[in-house]
């Protein structure tokens, strides 16, 4: 339902936790961050509230780049298992997921004929999966290979521990904007998470993906064909 990502010279998860929380109002049922951290992403995840995540948080949880959720369930119920982010098996890369993946089931039955022990019961899992199963050199082109697996709606955000300088996002048929800050760079699904820290912001077209890293952002289609942005002034009203 919701989904926010952090990437530059702060800890990350306070500002993902408070961009969730600016996101509540939509309504959602769990919620959940990932943090790259020294190594593996450290995930937590919890039902209900945003303030229930921020109970469950570690008092030292490190990393300056990060992605988190609020989800309404779709496909499996509000439970912390279900929650996302949801992770690859060997827990490097970690996805984000708003929106409805029509053929999950397919491809969860295939992933599983394959030998991959799904964790969910969501539609999302197959994310995470079917990008580490990409065979693509880069994480863009892992995530493009995924995604022409899947049909329905999504809006993606993704992190991976072998690629730390960066979150790449991806758009159809459900919305997701970046904010671009000062050596720092947010994603959400709403501009709601981001007015507090930047009023420059570029929206993502269905069809469309972008790499973020701490000091910029490039944006490009399925075909890998970049596609030229002009970022927007937000009007903040006071
Ligand atoms: N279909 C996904 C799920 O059930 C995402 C739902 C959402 O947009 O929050 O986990």
């Amino acid at each position: 339902c919701g989904i926010v990502g952090y990437i530059g010279g702060q800890h990350a998860a306070p500002l993902l936790v408070e961009g969730l929380s600016q996101l509540e109002y939509r309504g959602y049922d769990s919620a959940g961050i990932a943090v790259l951290t020294s190594g593996k992403p450290r995930v937590v995840r919890a039902v209900g509230r945003v303030r229930d995540l921020e109970a469950a948080l570690p008092k030292r949880l490190t990393g300056t780049v990060g992605i988190g959720h609020t989800r309404w369930a779709t496909h499996g119920p509000a439970t912390e298992a279900n929650a996302h982010p949801h992770a690859s098996e060997d827990g490097r890369i970690m996805v984000v997921h708003n929106g409805i993946l029509d053929n999950a089931a397919t491809l969860r039955e295939r992933l599983t004929a394959d030998g991959v022990a799904l964790t969910s019961e969501t539609d999302t899992e197959v994310l995470p999966h079917l990008i580490a199963r990409s065979d693509a050199k880069t994480l863009e082109d892992k995530v493009i290979d995924a995604l022409r697996s899947v049909t329905g709606t999504y809006a993606i955000a993704v992190v991976s521990a072998d690629d730390p300088d960066r979150v790449v996002v991806a758009r159809n048929g459900s919305p997701l904007v970046l904010g671009l800050g000062d050596h720092e760079m947010f994603v959400a699904s709403d501009v709601a998470a981001l007015v507090r820290h930047t009023s420059q912001v570029v929206h993502l077209d269905d069809g469309e993906l972008a790499t973020v890293t701490a000091t910029g952002f490039h944006t490009f289609t399925a075909d890998a064909a970049a596609v030229a942005k002009t970022p927007e002034t937000l009007e903040l009203s006071a």
